[in-house]
């Protein structure tokens, strides 16, 4: 096959030659996987995807790209899978193949869908590899080139899927010749008799045209030459849609839009440019008001260029773009440009997919100003990737995230003070838990208060590395804020048993404690205090030792040593101090204190079964009794044997509300398979009189067998 040799000869002028092997094994395999297929036209199918490749080759992708391209329907059309593919030719191959079939299973019903759904999951299709998107858009030029052998109907399907679909990606990507051309071939299927009369027009008037604008070339290159600015310079021939609608839009006739002359100065840098536009000046005189310099201000999908219209020689406007060799592979290949003409080394995709990035956000800022949003958040509901999901803020901006991301991952990525301060979460316009896990495609608003803080139960769910840091740093800064009001309460009573008033000690004293224990702050001593690092009674008898009076042993020193009263807790208690979760103490509750090292103190109830069995050394534990005003909502648990019925479980959570009790959780076991069904529930309350009464109102309960209290 000829094709075939002429096309990897051409790759030769750009990849290795191991480079090229692989992509003619490509090629063999896929010619073999494709035999006995045909198209439309009855050509074999393997010229479809050799004709995809060659496209691609221009662009100079790379041999892994081309390898996909060729194999890109061979998943879809025929019986070999992505492990095979894998296998034979590698992970990233396998994985454009498999995204370019993902993007064809995606089926256009209307145009309204076509618009919301395609597009945008293409988007992110192409947020993954570019390369898949170029793929898939060579795929559908090719098909478009070839469209001539398919039916009217399909036809006129395709054409509009490639205006409303592709050619905008293109142009989005700045590839610029593709979107030229995918919008003439569409413009021609859409309507066959205009296009062909405009197309009789234009090649009528060619003929004449071809000899003024080689004169005027002539003229131009040598104004050039006089000014010794080395400049290439070409004619622009206009393509049949562009002319078109410059006659619908402006409402021009055919020959006000094809008697203007378009022509194109490439030179070496940005200066040259504006010296070219000078010497286009000095030459012809410029229509006011017709100078745009793209240069200073490139367009958004990257085009650079300075654009002027001139009064030609002939009476007739003269259009001229002028640019530097390189905006013109970016005006022509756009995306593609950054890397497919990068001279020698090696494809750097993680530069390509940065590169990316950058343009799907300002192609999302765009689309997004004038989307429907609830159609929109539907329509990208699909899982084209494993890894990455990528969810919405209220505004429409995309943010990805790693799989697993959580409300609170979210709120984070937006701005730490969000993450700081979130209290809930609405996903799709719900009202859900701040741990909920995002979905693609999820638009999340996040609820702050500005007296909410970060939560240490959110380190078990979160996911990404930002959260968890921006969390661990904040709880940090408040245990030691929180402990050192903690130890300066335990040292407070210390001092009081000591009898010595706490305002009676000197800053002096102070410095003199610091020096001596090596502590950088006053707060460090008593954060230390509060978080069991230090005993409160040893630093209360340091304290006044050090008050100067040499000699004199502290009152009561020796009686009373490590003996501090017990530390009064008046409810709510913050990070510093924390309710075991084993025995969940409520107020009315004997109580002990255990500090975990740099931690805080650990309240259980005194009969805890579990502190026990942990043989806690003695000197980590303290006395701590309840406030008698103290108050807030306490966990505690109740733990039930019932025997199972219809609307039980209804009846015990009526019997608990009514009782004023707050269900937070409930779960249950049926021990051996029988009728007894054993049931958990964590329940809110005030203190212990308010649990009994919720124990006693659950007892009332008809087949409630047994209820206690859980201690574990
Ligand atoms: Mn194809």
């Amino acid at each position: 096959m000829s094709e075939i040799a002429e096309f990897t000869r051409h790759l030769g002028n750009y990849l290795a030659p191991p480079e090229v092997a692989l992509v003619e094994r490509a090629f063999q395999f896929s010619e073999s996987a494709h035999r006995g297929q045909f198209r439309k036209s009855g050509e074999p199918y393997i010229t479809h995807p050799l004709a995809v490749a060659s496209i691609l080759s221009q662009w100079r992708l790379d041999a892994h790209g081309l390898a996909a391209a060729l194999l890109h329907d061979v998943m879809e059309d025929t019986t070999v899978t992505k492990a095979e593919i894998e296998a034979s030719f590698g992970k990233p191959v396998a994985d454009m193949v498999d995204g370019v079939s993902k993007l064809d299973q995606i089926e256009f019903t209307t145009r309204e869908e076509a618009q919301a759904e395609n597009f945008r999951k293409m988007l992110l299709a192409m947020a993954k590899d570019v390369r898949v998107i170029l793929i898939k858009l060579a795929d559908r030029l090719h098909n478009m080139r070839t469209l001539d052998a398919m039916a009217r109907a399909h036809r006129r399907r395709i054409a509009h899927e490639t205006v409303d679909i592709y050619a905008p990606i293109a142009n989005r990507l700045g590839l610029n010749a593709l979107y030229l051309e995918l919008q003439d071939l569409a413009f021609k299927h859409l309507y066959p008799m205009r296009y062909r009369v405009l197309a009789g027009a234009i090649k009528a008037a060619r003929g004449n045209r071809r000899e003024v604008m080689n004169r005027l070339l002539d003229a131009i290159r040598e104004g050039f030459a006089k000014a010794a600015i080395p400049a290439h310079v070409s004619g622009r021939e206009k393509t049949i849609f562009s002319v078109y609608k410059k006659m619908r839009e402006k409402r021009y006739t055919f020959s006000q839009v094809f008697d203007i002359y378009g022509v194109r100065v490439l030179v070496a840098d940005a200066t040259d440019c504006y010296a070219a536009l000078g010497i286009l000046h000095s030459l012809y005189k410029p229509i006011p008001g017709k100078f745009k310099d793209y240069i200073a201000i490139a367009k958004a999908n990257g085009y650079q260029s300075l654009h002027t219209t001139l009064f030609g020689p002939f009476g007739t406007p003269l259009e001229a773009q002028i640019r530097t060799h390189d905006m013109h592979r970016i005006a022509e290949a756009g995306v593609a440009a950054h890397w497919l003409y990068k001279s020698g080394g090696e494809f750097d995709i993680r530069e390509a997919q940065q590169e990316t990035h950058r343009w799907v956000q300002s192609l999302l800022e765009i689309q997004s100003e004038s989307r429907d949003s609830k159609e929109f958040l539907d329509s990208i509901k699909v899982d084209l990737f494993p890894e990455e999901i990528y969810v919405f803020t209220p505004k429409g901006k995309i943010m990805a995230l790693p799989r697993g991301a959580t409300a609170v991952d979210f709120a984070y990525a937006v701005h730490t003070d969000i993450g700081h301060h979130c209290v809930a979460a609405r996903i799709n316009y719900e009202q859900l838990p701040l741990r909920s896990e995002l979905k693609n495609g999820d638009q999340i608003e996040i609820m702050t208060a500005p007296t909410a803080r970060p939560n240490p139960s959110w380190l078990q769910f979160v996911a990404t590395g930002k959260a968890r840091s921006r969390i661990r740093h904040f709880l940090k800064g408040l245990q030691q804020k929180e402990s050192a009001a903690l130890g300066e309460r335990m040292l407070e009573q210390a001092l009081a048993t000591l009898k010595v008033d706490p305002d009676s000690i000197t800053w002096d004293r102070w410095e003199a404690l610091q020096k001596e224990f090596g502590a950088r702050s006053q707060l460090e001593i008593l954060a230390d205090i509060g978080l069991g690092k230090r005993l409160s009674f040893a630093v209360a008898q340091a304290l006044t030792r050090s008050a100067g009076k040499a000699g004199d042993e502290p009152r009561n020193g020796g009686a009373t040593a490590g003996k501090a009263p017990p530390l009064t807790l008046r409810g709510v208690e913050g990070v510093a101090i924390q309710y075991a979760r084993c025995c969940r103490p409520v107020p009315g509750d004997t109580l002990v204190g255990q500090f975990r090292k740099g931690q805080g103190l650990l309240v259980h109830t005194r009969d805890c079964i579990t502190l026990k069995k942990q043989r806690v050394d003695p000197d980590q534990l303290i006395d701590v009794e309840w406030a008698n005003d103290a108050q807030g909502v306490f966990d505690a648990g109740i733990r039930l044997l019932v025997a199972d019925r219809r609307g039980l479980l209804a009846d015990v959570a009526t019997a608990i509300a009514d009782a004023g009790g707050n269900i937070d959780n409930v779960s249950m076991e049926r021990p051996d398979g029988g009728e007894v069904l054993a049931m958990f529930f964590s329940v809110q309350v005030k203190d212990r009189r308010h649990l009994a009464h919720v124990i006693r109102s659950v007892k009332r309960v008809p087949d409630v067998r047994r209820i206690q209290r859980a201690r574990t």
